[in-house]
């Protein structure tokens, strides 16, 4: 399904990550060779392995939780995190990533799912620690959207209340916190099994594995 869900992707002008975690670099390649550049993994360990066999064009975004006493093993590399859900997390990585003198993009995220989770940000949270880092700037850090996870359910109208909940705290922060700054325009939402209703209700970024390799 590689070739449908990139054409889906690129005709509703939304970036696709092809998550590619417990995958083989022998199952990777022949996408890459298609054309796909952008990878995704959720673990820092895997992600370095695949990062070390695969061509240095891939841009590797992070998209599980992240451990700060793991930022230093990917900032060399790193070009956007996704799960961003903490100041002394942004602090961490803005650290490492002027150690190496680059800028990482990051994506604060939202916990918009029913289920429970420890990792994620509300509203409230997530105005919280803007405010925090609006008052003290990370230079090597740039703040580019927002991410989260819709519930895993069949119940499509709820999945598109929970996409539509993101893209709201979004163009709040956007509004409140970011206005003229055209760096802050990524909303990624969207798995396999909602992309679709994900890029109906405004998503800049999908983020696809299984159904890519069925
Ligand atoms: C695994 C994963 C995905 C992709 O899930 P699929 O259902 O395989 O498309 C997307 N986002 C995150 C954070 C993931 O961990």
């Amino acid at each position: 399904m590689y070739q449908a869900i990139a054409a889906y992707a690129s005709n509703h002008g939304v970036t696709l990550v092809a998550v590619s975690k417990t995958r083989s670099i022998e199952e990777l390649m022949p996408l890459y060779q298609e054309g796909q550049r952008v990878f995704g993994e959720n673990r820092v360990q895997e992600l370095l392995t695949k990062y070390e066999g695969m061509p240095k064009d891939i841009q590797w975004h992070l998209i599980g939780h992240l451990q700060s006493n793991k930022v230093k093993y990917i900032a060399p590399f790193i070009h956007t995190i996704h799960s961003v859900d903490s100041v002394s997390l942004l602090e961490t990585i803005q650290r490492e990533a002027e150690k190496y003198q680059r800028k990482i993009r990051v994506l604060l995220q939202f916990h918009i799912a029913e289920e429970e989770t420890k990792f994620g940000l509300n509203e409230e949270e997530g105005i919280a620690l803007v405010e925090k880092i609006q008052s003290s700037p990370l230079p090597n850090i740039e703040v580019a959207g927002v991410m989260g996870m819709a519930t895993l359910t069949d119940n499509k109208e709820k999945i598109r209340r929970e996409f539509v909940h993101l893209k709201r705290i979004f163009s709040r922060l956007e509004k409140e916190y970011f206005p003229e700054q055209a760096s802050f325009c990524e909303i990624s939402m969207g798995m396999s099994g909602d992309y679709e209703i994900a890029a109906e209700e405004g998503a800049t970024i999908i983020r696809v594995g299984s159904a890519l390799f069925v």
